[in-house]
């Protein structure tokens, strides 16, 4: 019974349009589907905040994009820091080049950070900090 309605939300979710992206685009070869979607069974992250990443992973919040081809408001559909490309959540995330001067590589040397203290944790390496 749970299987059947756990099985028929999934089938709605990626039904939607707009809501289901991410589902519908992940190359089932190349992602390990059980283990990307392992923090959301975790339960370790405030309902809203999983509501809003879910949100941002179907690109379905309010980027220029999003407001001029969804909500069909009349605006420019450009990123506000370039004006070169279309403002979705992909540009933002690793597209524009005026973010690619800072934030990309704040976020790259966090990631690595990260990994680094994962790696040395695994295979039982001390570290002074995290
Ligand atoms: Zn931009």
């Amino acid at each position: 019974m749970k299987d059947s309605i756990a099985e028929k939300t999934k089938e709605r979710w990626h039904g939607k349009r707009v809501h289901g992206q991410l589902p519908r685009n992940l190359d089932k070869k190349l992602v390990d589907i059980e283990q990307s979607y392992r923090w959301l069974k975790s339960g370790d992250i405030k309902g809203e905040t999983e509501s809003k990443i879910v949100a941002i992973q179907d690109q379905a919040i309010g980027t220029n994009y999003f407001k001029k081809k969804i909500l069909k408001e009349e605006i420019e559909s450009k990123c506000r820091l370039c004006k070169q490309h279309e403002e979705t959540i992909n540009n933002l995330n690793t597209g524009c080049p005026i973010l690619a001067k800072n934030e990309y590589l704040m976020k790259h040397d966090k990631i690595c950070t990260h990994l680094h203290y994962s790696i040395c944790k695994a295979l039982g390496i001390e570290t002074t900090d995290k």
